[in-house]
């Protein structure tokens, strides 16, 4: 499900520390232990859903996660946001073949949204018949999976 595009946020970023100075080496003093060991249950680390959006290409780059055919420029499509990790997160996309926004993308949409209706449109989209096309689609998988 996760592939190699992975968006890595500003926060994630670590710096190397430059401790590499060449003078006599100090003993270093013991380091104290950590008053309480890190907790290792992933409490507080929420799962997030994904987020969904219906936009146009903006490139003809980019392939369909599902059926791997390439999105031309301006074809409408589906942007899958999907949460990996706290500030991370990863884009994966959809063309809007009838096979491509199956049942199970759809479930999970609608269990973000509820209704397709409320799927993030972008604006030069909006009230399109193009749009209004895949929130159609997204509601009649929807209704299939039940
Ligand atoms: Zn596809």
């Amino acid at each position: 499900m996760y592939g190699s595009q992975l968006i890595l946020l500003p926060d994630d970023c670590r710096l190397p520390l430059k401790r590499q100075r060449k003078r006599k080496k100090l003993p270093m003093p013991p380091a104290p232990a950590p008053p309480h060991p890190a907790p290792v249950s992933n409490k507080g680390f929420k799962q997030k859903q994904s987020t969904y959006r219906i936009s146009a290409a903006p490139s003809g780059r980019a392939r369909c996660r599902r059926c791997r055919v390439v999105i031309a420029k301006g074809e409408t499509r589906l942007e899958v946001c999907a949460f990996v990790k706290p500030g991370r997160y990863t884009m994966l996309l959809r063309c809007t073949a009838p096979a491509c926004i199956d049942a199970p993308l759809a479930t999970a949409i609608l269990s973000v949204y509820k209704h397709a209706e409320r799927v993030p449109v972008e604006s030069v989209l909006e009230g399109s018949a193009e749009a209004n096309r895949v929130v159609r689609a997204i509601t009649c998988a929807g209704e299939d999976a039940q």
